[in-house]
Parts: structure tokens; sequence; C-alpha cells
């Protein structure tokens, strides 16, 4: 009884949020509150804002004229990452995916974390050689030359449920090729997902618009 009446107090008091609605007493982070957060698929701007104070900028890497989003100082905050997966888990919304699949290195650090949230199972797409059972494989076009990622043959079921998850989207490449693995295998993409789009570079373009694309921070 008393459970039903604080759920029922929390959904009816709101203030508007940019991408939907949020009980006024809600913690900043969702974290003890994920099946609302999923339920409402709220983003908190307040946690928004607070994850891109922490983005450092370094240019000129790896190579000059590149100007690298270093997330690893929100790894390195207990609070901050933790605020990034509550993000994630309301970016992915109602879906109940069985699986997080992951894209080598950084989507593995986020993916795993979501994953283990969701109560979904994690999977890597990796680089070429990389990964030692049986693989799928994917090729696509890099400003210079050609990359490979790679995921085990068997690591998704056809007709299962996936989110797709990097930090980061630039061209869309390796998140386009990513997709086609998964969707080659038969498994159905709910939602595709990244920490940071930079939009300027249009990767949107290298993905299928019918699967939803949900970045956290766009510049
Ligand atoms: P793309 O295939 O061009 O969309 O590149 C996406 C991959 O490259 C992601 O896995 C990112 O980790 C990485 N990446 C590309 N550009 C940047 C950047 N400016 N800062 C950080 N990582 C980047």
């Amino acid at each position: 009884m008393m459970a039903m009446w604080f759920f029922n107090f929390m959904a009816f008091d709101f203030r508007p949020r940019r991408c939907g609605l949020l009980p006024n007493f809600l913690p900043e982070s969702c974290l003890d509150h994920p099946a609302l957060t999923a339920h409402f698929n709220l983003v908190n701007e307040k946690n928004i804002s607070r994850i891109n104070d922490a983005v450092r900028d370094v240019p000129d890497f790896p190579k000059p004229g590149i100007l690298f989003k270093d997330i690893t100082p929100i790894l390195a905050s207990g609070e901050l990452f933790r605020l990034a997966i509550d993000e994630f888990v309301s970016a992915v919304g109602g879906e109940s995916p069985t699986k997080i699949v992951g894209i080598d290195a950084r989507g593995f650090i986020f993916g795993a974390a979501l994953a283990d949230r969701l109560g979904a199972g994690f999977v890597p797409v990796r680089k070429k050689g990389k990964l030692p059972w049986e693989t799928h494989g994917a090729s696509y076009t890099l400003e210079y030359g050609e990359a490979h990622v790679e995921i085990h043959r068997d690591a998704i079921l056809p007709g299962e449920k996936v989110v797709l998850i990097d930090d980061l989207l630039a061209t869309g490449g390796t998140a386009g090729a990513a997709l086609k693995l998964i969707q080659q295998l038969g498994g159905e993409v709910v939602c595709l997902t990244f920490l940071i789009e930079l939009a300027f570079l249009e990767g949107r373009k290298n993905l299928d618009p019918s699967v939803r694309t949900v970045a956290l921070l766009t510049y």
C-alpha cells in the first residue's frame, strides 16, 4: 500500500525536462530508480551537463588535426561513471534487450556496465584477429584505407533484442559495420547509443535510419 502511494506520488509530481518529465524529488542519479528511468525514458539535463563538463578535449591526438574526445575523466569518477550509465539506461528506454554489444575498446567499458544494469549479456565487437572463436566479420572504409571488425558467430541468437553501444560516433563506419554484423546474425537492434556524437561528421548517414539512435552529448 505504502509502495503504491509512493509510486503514484512520484508519477504525478512532474517538472519539464528536455526529453521527458522527471519527478521533482528524484535524486539526480537515477541509479536508485532504474525502473522509473526506463519507464519514463528520461534524460536528466543536470547529469548530461556534468558528464559534458568532464569530457577532455585533446588536440592533435592521435594525429595532427584530430580533436580527441577523452572520456577517461568520466570513467575515473565513480559518480560520473554511474551518471553516464544512468543516462544510457534512460536512452534504452522501455526496451528489454538480452544482449548489449560494445565496440572495441571504449564501448566495452560502457557496454559491460550497461549490461550489468539491465540484466543483459555482453558481446564484444573487436578489431580483426582478436576474437578466439569462429567469427563473422565486416570491412568498412576509413579516411585512409580500410578497417575490419568481427563478432563471434554464436554471440547473437536470431530474433534476439540487442543494444549497440560505443563511446563516440564520428564517421559512423565502425558502428555501421557492427550494426550490419548483428543484423546479419539475425539480431534485432532496438537502440544504438553513444556517449558522444560528432554531428558535423554526419555519421548517421552510415547507420540504418530505421534503428533508433541516441547520443547523450552532441558536438
Ligand atoms: P567512426 O568509425 O569514424 O565513427 O569512429 C568511431 C570510433 O573511433 C569510436 O570507437 C571512437 O572511439 C573513435 N573515435 C573517432 N574519432 C574520435 C575522436 N575525435 N575522439 C575520440 N574517439 C574517436
